[in-house]
């Protein structure tokens, strides 16, 4: 017999037919309704064993996490809350599940005691649904760009070059840790090492990414990251999946039109392909905030966000206007940052951003052109000669769920601002290469891809958006 899932299932008419399914036990309750999950759908579907007919030692083990096969009648229910059910003629214990030892029980777990069991949590309702949502987000976004005449790009994860500058790194080597051979003045002689030089993981693919650019066009990478930075925040992992676009003959306005047409695309295909899990996390998240203060909880609900973002215009804001409003807005008057704004060339910190989005347009704010000092080496100059054409997209809830720039495209300003930066030009003679060789203006933005789905699925923190998390002191599983 062919076998179903519960998604099939449920929204099934085929009444007083035969059918097959396999799936774990989420409940059994009066001896008799076993809830049924397979991983298809949020949702159970209701199997009704006729207990009088059932030995006892199979009852006993149809327990909370065992793994079963079902065969049985679908028939419209009689119980409320489902449109069918299966009644079941044959049912076999697959696997067992012990109720003693199994920690995953039909109660609310924290979310600290689910991190813990991580190769467990994804069979709770919550992050089985996070994780069906993280992954048609991930079809939507290979889709945005697949249809619109981007070339999926794979750039390398262990780096040569430590010139990206976008964070702490992790080293790649071979040596022993204790036994590594040594240069003259006493250093790591990393010439003897695998490569030959010194490697690390990468930050970003950015800088391979525009060589692809100026050959196809219009490129993207989505894969993993790895930055070693100590910030323990519920925004922050050291290992997470960026997407970084890179267009050819596309200006900084392009690239905000990019960013913008982007997000709100993906957001839109999850509303549209993930209605019973966002409906879930949905209910999830108001529950959560129950517990806030009143001034704390959002005025909107999870999916009345995501209409919001895919409906609204972003706000588009220049730096400097930025920081006229943060100077004059109430908490920089009242001293409530823990970073005062008092001059023009401050960087923004998390509490800025939020501010700007969350207290003074309440809409996702794109910021753009920042002061040159604060920002990489690669950003356009503008011709002030003290901004460049930066942009950093920021999100409600999120703070900055996209960074990105024009390229500086001309040679010898570039040259000029990796020599004033200190940065070793031989390090990027490759990079360099592009501006003497059919250069042409050209940018890109990195987005944070958990970012993406924490705004998604309402999720506070980034470790519940990702199947194992790589924090500082934690690399289980
Ligand atoms: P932040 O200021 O939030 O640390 P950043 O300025 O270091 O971010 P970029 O170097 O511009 O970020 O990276 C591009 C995008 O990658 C960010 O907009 C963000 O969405 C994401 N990102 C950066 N660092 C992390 C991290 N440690 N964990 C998860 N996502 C990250
Ligand atoms: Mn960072």
């Amino acid at each position: 017999m062919m076998i179903s899932s519960v998604s099939e299932l449920l929204v099934s008419d085929k009444f007083l037919q035969e059918v097959q399914v396999k799936g774990w036990v989420r409940t059994f309750r009066s001896n008799r309704f076993i809830a049924l999950n397979d991983g298809s759908t949020i949702k159970n579907i209701q199997c009704v064993v006729d207990f009088e007919n059932t030995d006892e030692n199979t009852l006993k083990r149809i327990a909370t996490g065992a793994a079963v096969n079902i065969k049985g009648t679908l028939i419209e229910s009689q119980g409320r809350g489902q449109t069918v059910e299966i009644q079941v003629s044959e049912l076999e214990i697959l696997g067992d599940s012990n109720p003693d030892e199994y920690p995953i029980q039909p109660k609310k777990h924290s979310m600290e005691f689910l991190r813990e069991n991580a190769h467990l949590r994804v069979r709770t309702n919550t992050f089985s649904a996070v994780m069906r949502v993280r992954s048609a987000l991930s079809f939507a976004v290979h889709k945005y760009f697949q249809e619109n005449g981007f070339n999926y790009v794979n750039t390398p994860i262990v780096t040569g070059s430590d010139a990206e500058g976008a964070g702490e790194m992790f080293r790649v080597t071979t040596f022993e840790p204790n036994d590594a051979p040594t240069t003259e003045d006493g250093g790591v002689d990393y010439s003897q090492d695998f490569f030959g030089k010194e490697t690390n993981l990468t930050v970003s693919g950015q800088l391979e990414a525009e060589t692809f650019a100026m050959a196809l066009g219009k490129v993207y990478t989505f894969g993993p990251t790895f930055r070693a930075e100590n910030s323990n925040t519920t925004r922050h992992l050291a290992e997470f999946w960026m997407i970084e676009p890179e267009v050819a003959f596309c200006d900084l306005d392009g690239n905000m039109d990019l960013s913008e047409d982007f997000i709100k695309s993906v957001l839109a295909y999850v509303l549209e392909h993930c209605k019973d899990d966002l409906a879930f996390l949905e209910q999830r998240l108001t529950q959560e905030e129950k517990s806030k203060p009143q001034a704390e909880r959002s005025e909107m609900t999870l999916i009345e966000k995501l209409h919001f973002v895919v409906d609204n215009n972003f706000k588009r804001v220049s730096y400097t206007e930025a920081i006229d409003i943060l100077r004059n807005s109430k908490p920089n008057k009242k001293k409530k940052f823990q970073f005062p704004i008092n001059e023009w060339g401050a960087d923004l910190q998390s509490e800025h951003e939020r501010y700007l989005v969350e207290k003074h347009f309440k809409c996702p704010v794109i910021l753009f052109d920042y002061p040159a000092n604060i920002k990489a080496f690669y950003m356009r100059l503008n011709d002030d000669g003290k901004t460049v054409r930066a942009m950093d997209v920021l999100f409600p809830g999120i703070g900055e769920i996209a960074g990105g720039s024009q390229r500086e495209e001309r040679y010898d300003v570039l040259l000029d601002k990796i020599k004033t930066m200190g940065i070793d030009e031989k390090e990027l003679w490759w990079y360099l290469d592009l501006r003497k060789f059919g250069t042409a203006v050209h940018s890109g933005f990195g987005l944070g891809f958990e970012r993406l789905v924490q705004f998604a699925t309402g999720m506070g923190n980034i470790r519940d958006v990702i199947p194992f998390p790589r924090t500082p002191q934690n690399a289980e599983f």
